[in-house]
């Protein structure tokens, strides 16, 4: 190590990590961030959806955006379709939603370690405030997550650290600890207040959010592994989750429902392979028909799509019903408000 380590940021984008990143250059620490995207970001989601991006257009618009507002280069790496094997049985289990927090703070640390190993950096730093977050964030998670990423010694959190073990850099007095901070808690006083110091106007939400913690993500999630135990998610049907209307019409049958223009594009793009609904001669939603649908489903499906589109007050409406070049028109009553409560998920 020579006199001015270098460090690697696991970089959120939120307020946390850009002062763990003002500390540290301000103590004359050589810096590069990671970013990683999981695929469960709410503006990734949308952007796939509503901007039709795919995951390097959004990581490519991500690493600009980053790199700028942090003043370092900041690397964005996509492990989306890696990350879906952590829903499967993490280890340290769900918080209240479906947010594997601790399984999924060990593996990104982890790919943080291998990024630190290749670039020759001395340390990873987070943004990480002890006390902040109930499930990834109190002491002993912190101290099971540097273990299992095998970064003890080399984990720095400059906005608590001095609240906790010294690291390598600290001891050897690479790093002035007396310079780092002791944040703890929710509250985000200190942090408002460093922000302002800094001369920070712009910055994102604590966190910037992700689906996983969110409970209706959760129930259709839920919902998605009851009807398909043992089948391999796939990041599409993730995002999928995130848009238009989910209901189940019955054990077997699913329909999702478009909720405007572009959900209804999105559908046809990605979803064209499936079964799908639509309105005859009226404007209306696209729906997606999954599962093994009866006849019974079918009709079921055709009434709720009647119902969300234009035709709702009609006593019959024509329904299309399509899978390639197979088509059939199914006249239905649109489906009944008692109906679409009784099938929501
Ligand atoms: S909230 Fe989401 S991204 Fe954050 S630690 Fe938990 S699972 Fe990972």
């Amino acid at each position: 190590m020579d006199s001015n380590p270098t460090g690697i940021g696991m970089i959120s984008g939120g307020l946390d990590s850009l002062l763990a990143t003002i500390v540290l250059k301000n103590l004359g620490v050589r810096l590069r961030g990671v970013h990683f995207l999981n695929g469960f970001a709410p503006g990734s989601m949308k952007d796939r959806v509503y901007r039709k991006m795919s995951m390097p257009e959004i990581a490519a618009e991500k690493e600009a955006e980053l790199s700028s507002l942090f003043g370092i280069q900041v690397d964005v790496v996509d492990l989306s379709d890696e990350f879906l094997q952590l829903l499967d049985a993490p280890r340290h289990g769900f918080g209240k939603n479906i947010n594997p927090c601790i399984d999924c703070r060990i593996f990104l640390l982890r790919k943080a370690k291998e990024i630190m190993i290749g670039e020759k950096a001395d340390f990873i730093y987070t943004g990480e405030v002890l006390g902040q977050r109930p499930m990834s964030q109190h002491l002993n998670a912190m101290r099971a997550v540097e273990k299992e990423s095998g970064l003890q010694g080399i984990l720095l959190r400059p906005l608590s650290a001095k609240l906790l073990a010294p690291t390598i850099c600290e001891k050897e007095g690479l790093i002035d600890r007396e310079r780092l901070l002791d944040i703890q808690g929710r509250t985000r006083r200190r942090q408002l207040e460093l922000a302002e110091e800094f001369g920070l106007s712009s910055f994102q939400s604590p966190g910037g959010g992700c689906t996983l913690t969110d409970e209706n993500y959760a129930r259709k999630f839920i919902d998605l592994r009851r009807s398909q135990a043992g089948a391999v998610l796939t990041v599409e049907e993730m995002v999928l989750l995130s848009t238009g209307r989910h209901l189940r019409l019955s054990p077997e049958t699913k329909i999702v429902v478009g909720r405007n223009q572009e959900e209804n594009e999105y559908f046809e793009d990605k979803w064209g392979d499936s079964i799908l609904a639509a309105a005859v001669d009226l404007p209306g939603p696209t729906v997606i028909i999954q599962g093994g649908a009866c006849e019974e489903d079918f009709l079921k499906a055709a009434a709720v799509t009647a119902r969300y589109g234009q035709g709702k007050d009609l006593p019959m409406v024509k329904v299309s019903v399509k899978k390639g070049e197979e088509e059939k028109i199914l006249e239905v009553a649109p489906a009944s408000d008692e109906d679409l409560e009784r099938w929501r998920i």
